[in-house]
């Protein structure tokens, strides 16, 4: 099998990219590998979930004993080991993405980017809940570099590029991964939707989402490094396997954070959301 091209999920961490790399990673032509700039990190000593499948943890079927032997054939490797010609990375780290764009231009493969889009105020408020002694003010100000230089990234992406609401994806699924696959040139195949009930191999990503594969696939508990916190284990155990979207942010965010957010960062999210609402 061929590697036909290499699919991005670029935006901010905590903005649905695992949820959407899971349910392009069980189409039939595609492999979605997770945070795959986790590879540097894999077989190290330590303990971090970060150095293993999240799903198997050390026996992995393609981790286990994958070693990359030059860091711009990753994608190429993948693409033999797991015998699917897409290739899906959802790492968000702006250098890294360069890194991969530029290796892969030069290869002469084919690339797309999807910008995955999530309200800054969701975000905020999923970062300060897994962080909890983190200050709004530096989350804040992260957020917003991280989101000028991802803009940056994308308008300046030499491929096939889109741009995609989280809300869109957790509302009107079908209709969003519909148009997905189609500008992936694929076929929609329904199954993708239950992405719990396929077999992943994802390294780093949200835990949370990827928890719904244990709850689906129960015998698969035995070697997940996946471990939830208190707070979180109560929100997926309540979880329904459907996606569900998270608006947790409009109870749980302090006003007095939501007021700083607005004030920093208001005019930038608003820009980004404004651009759906026209369409
Ligand atoms: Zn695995």
């Amino acid at each position: 099998m061929d590697l036909q091209k290499v699919c991005f999920i670029c935006g901010a961490p905590h903005s649905g990219s695992t949820l959407l790399g899971l349910i392009l990673g069980s189409h039939s032509k595609c492999f979605y590998a997770g945070e795959a700039n986790k590879v540097t990190f894999l077989h190290s000593k330590s303990s971090s979930e970060d150095s293993k499948c999240k799903m198997c943890g050390q026996n992995c079927s393609i981790w286990g004993d994958f070693t990359l032997k030059d860091p711009k054939d990753l994608y190429l490797q993948l693409s033999l080991k797991t015998q699917t010609p897409i290739i899906i990375d959802s790492t968000k780290k702006p250098t890294w993405l360069q890194e991969q764009i530029n290796n892969l231009k030069r290869e002469q493969i084919t690339l797309t980017l999807i910008y995955l889009y999530r309200d800054g105020r969701a975000v905020i408020n999923s970062r300060l809940r897994k962080y909890k002694d983190s200050e709004p003010a530096k989350v804040i100000d992260n957020w917003i570099s991280h989101i000028n230089k991802t803009n940056q990234l994308y308008n300046e992406f030499p491929g096939d590029k889109i741009k995609i609401l989280y809300k869109n994806l957790a509302q009107n699924t079908i209709e969003t991964i519909q148009t997905i696959t189609k500008f992936l040139t694929i076929s929609f195949e329904p199954s993708m939707i239950a992405f719990y009930e396929h077999e992943h191999h994802p390294l780093g990503g949200n835990t949370g989402t990827q928890s719904l594969i244990l709850k689906s696939q129960q015998e698969k508990r035995i070697n997940s490094p996946i471990q939830l916190s208190e707070r979180n284990q109560y929100y997926y155990e309540d979880h329904p396997l459907q996606i569900k979207f998270d608006e947790r942010w409009k109870t749980e965010l302090d006003p007095k954070v939501l007021h700083l957010f607005d004030k920093k960062a208001g005019a930038l999210n608003t820009t980004f959301l404004d651009e759906f609402k026209k369409q």
